[in-house]
């Protein structure tokens, strides 16, 4: 691999895909002082210019565009640091993301941990959260479950399945539409009867402190539009849903859930410091479902920002216990890198 580019701890600035949750992580670093630049789709050029926290945008044609040597080399002129996002990993692959020369904020060797299922289970498990029991094949389905894609597909594609009969009927459909090749890329799981949460954490290797700076529920399509609908049509139509996210709304739980949550939190932590050195400096999502015993099963996480931190520009019910200030998960970040670089410590917040 190539060596990662030395930073100049003077003048540094903030970049980022346009996408996702640019927005609010350009805004934040602008709020503590950085200078900024987004990586923009020529097609998207107009819309962020109409923000002035953004000092200066490289257009792309396409992101795939993100590893030419013309791109590298200009964040590289601008000592720039790179905040990677959802939409960094729906375009380039791991081995790509892990030979970016661009110092990244966070560690980039756990976004594999994140995108390979059976790293991701491990990582859990150890982890000790309670997960899902996993349907190794479509003989064993005897309950409700649902049924995945690898990678992030944003939910999209997704189906529930209670029989061999009904994951077969639904996976000829995936194939007939070219969405997958065969049954070999789903992925069953049982299906958690409960309401869907999704915590957000920044850990900081600065202060050792782990916090929940906010939660959110997501708002996804077909599934939450189904109950719109009277019974009687949602039989006739037969629909499918998907769970392909449109959006989030904040969430705010039950005082009494939160010390289970923090050490969710912390537990999560120590476990990334052991698998996947060093650790997880920064934003990260445990994304579950609560029960009707308050009970937590943990279904994903997410190893970076989550566009579901976008609700909270101006922080979140939780931020504001910690913060005197309106904490965004972007802001959050510049922050870190602030403190980082007044203890000469980026290395312990940059890989
Ligand atoms: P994911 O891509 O894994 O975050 O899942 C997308 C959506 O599917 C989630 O937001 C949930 O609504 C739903 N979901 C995923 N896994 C489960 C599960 N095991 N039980 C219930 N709902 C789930």
């Amino acid at each position: 691999m190539q060596e990662v580019t030395k930073l100049n701890r003077n003048g540094l600035t903030i970049s980022t895909l346009g996408s996702h949750c640019s927005l609010q992580l350009l805004k934040g670093a602008k709020d503590e002082g950085f200078k900024t630049l987004l990586i923009s789709e020529e097609s998207r050029l107009g819309f962020y210019q109409r923000f002035n926290f953004i000092d200066d945008i490289f257009p792309v044609k396409s992101f795939k565009e993100f590893l030419a040597e013309s791109c590298q080399q200009y964040i590289k002129r601008k000592n720039a640091i790179l905040i990677p996002h959802g939409t960094l990993i729906a375009y380039l692959d791991n081995e790509q993301i892990e030979s970016i020369t661009v110092p990244i904020f966070g560690n980039r060797w756990i976004l594999r941990w994140e995108a390979d299922r059976k790293l991701k289970q491990r990582l859990m498990e150890e982890s000790e959260l309670r997960t899902p029991k996993i349907v190794e094949t479509k003989e064993h389905i005897d309950k409700l479950c649902i049924v995945k894609l690898h990678g992030a597909a944003g939910g999209r594609g997704y189906f529930l399945a209670w029989n061999k009969e009904s994951f077969e009927n639904a996976a000829t459909k995936l194939i007939q539409s070219m969405v997958i090749r065969s049954e070999n890329e789903l992925y069953i799981q049982e299906y958690v009867i409960g309401v869907p949460v999704y915590l957000q954490f920044f850990y900081s290797p600065i202060t050792r402190k782990v916090d929940l700076m906010g939660v959110d529920r997501r708002y996804e399509s077909d599934i939450d539009a189904l109950a719109r609908i009277p019974a009687k049509q949602q039989l006739e139509l037969c629909i499918e849903p998907s769970y392909n996210v449109i959006g989030n709304s904040p969430l705010v739980l039950r005082e009494s859930l939160l010390p289970e949550i923090y050490s969710m939190g912390e537990k999560f932590v120590e476990t990334t410091k052991r698998l996947v050195h060093p650790g997880i400096p920064g934003p990260f999502c445990i994304e579950g479902v609560y029960d009707r015993d308050g009970r937590f099963t943990a279904f994903e996480f997410s190893a970076r920002i989550v566009a579901g931190t976008n609700i909270f520009l101006d922080g979140s019910p939780y931020s504001g216990l910690i913060f005197d200030k309106p904490m965004s998960m972007g802001r959050r970040i510049a922050y870190e890198i602030k403190l980082a670089r007044r203890k000469a410590a980026l290395r312990m917040v940059l890989t």
